[in-house]
């Protein structure tokens, strides 16, 4: 089969992997006009620890598998167009895009060919050769098979930026039902693996910056770990998603979970939903994701209130906690504790910490909001600002809800289908 061909497959095959900093975005497309898209496949985007954003070949190294799980496009009984990289062709391509500028790093995972080990051993040699034959300095994600073992794990960490393996599914029955080769302790196992060297690695580091070390730094996946989870493929409601995140990243301090609404794919098994979930789903759990890490909340106070353990989807869930906690509210901005800043919706974590550095100088007014270009109908009725205080009863409204909530057709992008990008060569 030709390169070409392959690159089309493999790089196609790699686009149901949510693993990339753009996923948790807007769908968007340019084939009405414009240009760009956050869709499609062939290359994603990434952060790098120093917040820089890169451009990733994103591909598998095959899309032949043995295991046969259920929600997945390349399990074994699937009837699509298989095809496989050699080592050699993949590490020529990295290159060869990395040279016109096309990209500035690689993410690679890969179905299983014979064995987990196996497997592993062609995954990690991509990137041993990048690295010691080429001397590639490029960003690397890997993404490893927990069943393999702990040695080629090591050795992924050595030459990866990034590791991650997927959890999957959000409960370990579902894992069972609709994974059964996949070994929900072994992935366990591996996660808290890796999370050792990640630790060994930061202290050796820092004993090496030292002023009297003589010791090398070692070096193992310095990006961190990171993981996903399908939703949408078995019952688990958003409480149990959101529960193991919160408990993936307390136990293992991920980096990031993935969220990827399960697609349905052809000759589906019949233990999966005939229906994907709304996109909108995908949306609200990254949402709420980052109300657990970075505003404060509890999964418990999120999850108050929600309907059969749903997030609600007509608005955000900082938004659907503001309208249920109304007695929290008006805060105001010239004198709130940052922690409770953060809980006013609109305000985003850079903004609370612009509007405590600009009030240790003068009072903020309504104006200097909108200089930040922050939607002040939805955030007014929450705050108070040197210059303004809601009216009356607006907070006990009983259509505040309807005032503040975004239009239906704000979500327009997250119904429309998936765009196609431009091919690679
Ligand atoms: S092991 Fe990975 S590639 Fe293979 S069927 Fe399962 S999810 Fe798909």
């Amino acid at each position: 089969m030709e390169l070409r061909r392959k690159l089309e497959i493999l790089a196609d095959a790699a686009k149901y992997d949510a693993s990339c900093a753009s996923s948790g975005t807007d769908k968007r497309d340019s084939r009405a006009g414009g240009i760009g898209s956050t869709e499609g496949m062939g290359i994603c985007h990434a952060y790098a620890p120093d917040g820089r954003c890169i451009s990733l070949l994103k591909v598998l190294l095959t899309n032949a598998c043995v295991f046969d799980c259920a929600y997945c496009v390349n399990r074994a009984q699937s009837n699509v167009q298989r095809a496989r990289f050699t080592v050699p062709e993949l590490v020529g391509l990295t290159l060869d895009f990395y040279r016109r500028n096309y990209i500035e790093g690689l993410f690679l995972s890969s179905g299983i060919i014979r064995s987990p080990d196996y497997t592993m051993e062609q995954v990690v040699g991509v990137a041993r050769e990048l690295r010691e034959v080429h001397g590639f300095r490029g960003y690397i994600h890997l993404k490893t098979i927990p069943e393999a073992s702990p040695e080629l794990l090591a050795e992924a960490g050595r030459y990866a930026d990034r590791l991650s393996i997927n959890i999957e599914m959000p409960r370990e029955q579902s894992l069972k039902e609709l994974a059964p080769e996949k070994d929900f302790a072994a992935i366990r196992r591996s996660m808290a693996r890796m999370r050792a060297r990640i630790d060994e690695a930061r202290e050796g580091e820092a004993t090496a910056r030292r002023p009297a070390s003589k010791a090398a730094a070692p070096r193992f996946a310095p990006a961190g770990q990171s993981t996903q989870m399908v939703v949408g493929a078995d019952a688990a409601d958003d409480r149990a998603v959101l529960g193991t995140s919160v408990n993936l990243y307390g136990s293992y301090r991920l980096k990031r979970v993935y969220y990827s609404a399960y697609s349905p794919i052809p000759d589906a098994s019949s233990l999966l939903p005939p229906q994907p979930p709304p996109l909108l789903r995908e949306h609200r759990l990254y949402q709420a994701d980052w109300l657990l890490r970075f505003y404060g909340f509890e999964l418990d106070e999120i999850m108050a209130g929600a309907e059969g353990g749903m997030l609600d989807l007509g608005v955000d869930p900082k938004l659907a906690w503001a309208l249920r906690h109304r007695e929290s509210f008006p805060v105001d901005v010239n004198r709130a504790p940052r922690e409770m800043l953060l809980r006013v919706p609109g305000l985003g974590a850079k903004t609370v910490e612009k509007i405590i550095a600009a009030r240790r100088h003068r009072s903020v007014r309504a104006e200097d909001l909108a200089r930040l270009r922050l939607s002040l109908p939805k955030l007014l009725p929450f705050l108070v600002t040197a210059d303004h205080r809601p009216r009356g009863n607006l907070l006990d409204r009983p259509d505040l809800r309807r005032l503040v909530a975004p239009k239906a057709s704000a979500f327009g992008a997250l119904a429309r289908p998936a765009a196609a990008q431009l091919a690679l060569l």
